[in-house]
């Protein structure tokens, strides 16, 4: 494609994924599939990689999440919460191990985890007590929902030990409780949540924690952001950590010694996605050693450690995105 070509379409691509990340990532109500997302994201991220001249600092492909709402107290993460890249075939994670291997040294081993619909969101622990919950917001500031997050059963509000730990999970709702509280709402005659992942954000994003505390929601927690201080040394070390002060972590995540063992994982999951309570839209792929993590670093967006596999889309892709898109 020409330059002007490249030029317009990239505008408007932009403009699109802007709208489109503002009703999901601010309303909680997105207007199109996440398939048909990614589809645009990924020709964006073609065409500035094409034309690296037309490539700007406020583009969606650099961007993570949309701006904490107005209504909340807004928390400023000491690390940043960033997104993940996306690989969508076995090629792709390859090239991401391609990658890992040529930036550090020594092997290099992995640990899968069910990537799962939710909210992200930090928990911050002081001397073992839950102080202060928040969104990942944009990825730098987030929403203060702690609050909301005191109704989730799953979050211990106590930890096993007195430590001072900053904690990232994913909160969800089960799929069991969003068919009910579908219902309801269509009973109701209320429009009903796109998806559980919605429901769950739109959930945690209230004034009022009383709802919160009605809508059964539950977390997977998945990281420390402090792990340096905490003293850990390897992802699979942190997540045992994490299940012995009581947090809840997944029970599928596996430590995987190399890129054919992750492999192996994912391709049992794209035959079993559907066989958990929860939605899970694909797997994190993560590299183990923190040292090593440490070394390969992070891009705006996103950790140079880790991965996204994205699962094959389910159902058909509407027609509406080429409409809106011929330009
Ligand atoms: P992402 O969802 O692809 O990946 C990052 C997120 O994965 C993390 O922030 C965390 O919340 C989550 N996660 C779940 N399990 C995890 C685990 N075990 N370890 C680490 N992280 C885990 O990226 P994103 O920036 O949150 O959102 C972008 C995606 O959201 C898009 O690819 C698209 O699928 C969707 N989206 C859809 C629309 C729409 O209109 N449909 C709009 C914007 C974004």
């Amino acid at each position: 494609m020409k330059q002007k070509e490249a030029a317009v379409r990239i505008e408007k691509l932009r403009e699109l994924l802007e709208s489109y990340n503002y009703h999901y990532h601010v309303l909680d109500a997105p207007k199109v599939s996440d398939d048909e997302y990614d589809a645009l994201m990924r020709e964006l991220l073609e065409l500035e990689q094409a034309h690296p001249q037309l490539q700007t600092s406020d583009s969606p492909s650099v961007r993570v999440g949309g701006a904490p709402l107005e209504q909340f107290e807004k928390v400023a993460h000491d690390t940043p919460m960033l997104s993940l890249g996306n690989a969508f075939n076995e090629q792709e994670l390859r090239d991401f191990d391609r990658r890992v291997q040529g930036g550090v040294e020594g092997e290099v081993s992995y640990n899968c985890e069910l990537k799962i619909d939710g909210l992200a969101v930090s928990l911050t622990y002081e001397d073992g007590r839950f102080v202060r919950g928040a969104t990942r917001g944009d990825g730098r500031v987030g929403e203060d929902i702690t609050n909301n997050l005191k109704t989730v059963g799953s979050i211990p509000l106590r930890l096993n030990e007195p430590v001072d730990l900053e904690v990232r999970g994913e909160v969800f709702m089960p799929q069991g409780s969003f068919e009910k509280l579908n219902e309801e709402k269509e009973a109701a005659g209320e429009a009903p949540f796109a998806n559980p992942r919605n429901a769950a954000a739109g959930s945690l994003r209230q004034l009022d924690p009383k709802i919160a505390a009605q809508r059964n929601l539950d977390i997977f927690c998945y990281a420390i952001g402090n792990d340096e201080a905490a003293g850990i040394t390897s992802h699979h070390e942190a997540l045992t950590y994490m299940k012995d002060l009581g947090l809840k972590t997944n029970p599928e995540n596996k430590h995987c010694p190399t890129i054919e063992d992750v492999l192996t994982y994912v391709n049992a999951w794209v035959e079993k996605r559907s066989g958990v309570q929860y939605e899970i839209d694909g797997i994190v792929v993560k590299v183990d050693s923190i040292a090593q993590q440490k070394t390969l670093g992070f891009t705006a967006k996103s950790p140079r450690w880790a991965i996204a596999y994205k699962f094959p889309a389910e159902e058909v892709v509407t027609t509406l995105t080429h409409i809106e898109l011929s330009v």
